[in-house]
């Protein structure tokens, strides 16, 4: 059917729980085509009805996707008792079952994408998929086509873990260097733990790209936006 209650609709786009909805609907913020309505059993057609959360229309769409930048600072939890988490930051309506795709440092800042999708956020963090992750670097240290060579081969980290081929480029060399390294694995601390095998120390960490998808350069750290359909293509 076409048809279905308010408020299963309203918790299905991810504004809240079903018992959360029900109390924003009994206040009065919810419209179904302009008109407030207060009973979570009104029946909405997806399709046709344009229901509105504090008068901001929510799109009938199964997920949302979003490219954060995220800050220095936060973790890239949803919810913690002591810490901000990236979830803090966002302020969609929809957020109810947003989770980040990935993890990065509480002091690792960059592209970290935010979705409602699980079948995705699955695959692109399942270990067989090695999907590539950029990530730019300032480092202790000046790295040489030695350790280009070595990152090529797999660096050996202090556990004995050998990681896969990694693709390091370096953009300025000197005590303090910056450089580029693209990595298939997402181990814990993984970048900084290949400097430290090779003697350096990684003082600024951001990523840049995931899969196909790039950091936008005119988002701000903090801030987030929309991914655009060529992007969430660009992901999978
Ligand atoms: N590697 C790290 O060391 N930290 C991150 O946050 C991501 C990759």
């Amino acid at each position: 059917s076409d048809s279905m209650r308010l408020d299963k609709f309203l918790s299905n786009m991810g504004v809240g729980t079903r018992s959360e909805v029900k109390k924003y609907i009994g206040w009065g913020r919810i419209t179904v085509n302009g008109k407030v309505v207060r009973q979570p059993e009104h029946k909405v057609n997806p399709h046709a009805d344009q229901v509105a959360y504090k008068r901001e229309v929510i799109p009938y769409e199964k997920n949302i996707y979003l490219m954060m930048n995220k800050p220095q600072g936060v973790i890239s939890a949803t919810a913690d008792d002591k810490e901000q988490t990236v979830l803090d930051l966002v302020k969609e309506i929809r957020k109810k079952d947003l989770f980040p795709v990935g993890r990065l440092d509480k002091d690792t800042e960059g592209l970290l994408v935010l979705t409602n999708d699980g079948p995705l956020g699955h695959a692109l963090l399942s270990p067989r998929h090695h999907v590539p992750k950029g990530y730019r670097a300032r480092i202790q240290g000046q790295p040489t086509q030695e350790t280009v060579e070595k990152f090529k081969a797999g660096v050996v980290l202090e556990d004995g873990y050998k990681t896969l081929p990694a693709e390091l480029t370096v953009l300025a060399s000197g005590p303090v260097s910056e450089i580029h390294v693209v990595v298939v694995e997402g181990k814990y601390h993984q970048i900084k733990r290949m400097f430290e095998a090779v003697g350096m120390q990684v003082l600024h960490l951001q990523r840049v790209s995931m899969g196909g998808l790039r950091l936008d350069p005119n988002l701000p750290p903090g801030s987030y936006r929309p991914l655009t359909p060529e992007e969430v293509i660009q992901l999978q």
